[in-house]
């Protein structure tokens, strides 16, 4: 795994944690000691993704990190809340593995994940994962932070990401 800061191939971990889906692993770089976090999954059967235009890719971790990341720039989110995301999107699209799953989808579990962790990441992310073509798709992926819709929705009912029951 490459420094997402510059690129140098190596790295030593200095942290390791077993969850129970995965081994979570912090990491130093060697060449900048800049700290990022790799995990391995266990179990989970992850579904090919089907793209806007049809075309069929494997979901990668990597990529949908880096959009993750794009969108928290300067925010006061952590690696290990990102790490949380991806597991919980992962976690809900193992459960859809026997079907096809699109990128959309992806990006719309991700961004349900953003919303309880961080607003602005949440609007950034949606703009351009989410398909904001116009200004009527913009104002209802505001909606629900202005009317407190996170709290309140029957659809948002189970716990945010990051204060999942299941996590030590
Ligand atoms: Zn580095």
């Amino acid at each position: 795994m490459q420094c997402p800061s510059c690129q140098h191939p190596e790295s030593k971990v200095v942290d390791s944690r077993e969850t129970r889906d995965s081994v979570r692993r912090r990491r130093e770089c060697l060449a900048c000691t800049s700290r990022f976090t790799t995990f391995e999954r266990v179990a989970f059967r992850l579904p090919t993704l089907v793209k806007k235009d049809g075309r069929r890719q494997p979901y990668s971790a990597d990529k949908l990190l880096a959009g993750l990341r794009l969108a928290c720039r300067k925010r006061p989110v952590t690696a290990e809340h990102l790490d949380e995301v991806v597991i919980n999107v992962e976690r809900e699209l193992a459960r859809r593995a026997d079907r096809d799953v699109t990128t959309e989808e992806v990006g719309a579990l991700a961004l349900h994940e953003l919303r309880s962790l961080d607003h602005v990441a949440y609007l950034r992310f949606a703009s351009v994962y989410h398909a904001v073509r116009s200004p009527q798709d913009f104002l209802g992926v505001i909606e629900p932070l202005l009317h407190g819709a996170v709290e309140s929705s029957a659809r948002e009912a189970r716990a945010p990401a990051i204060l999942d029951p299941d996590e030590p």
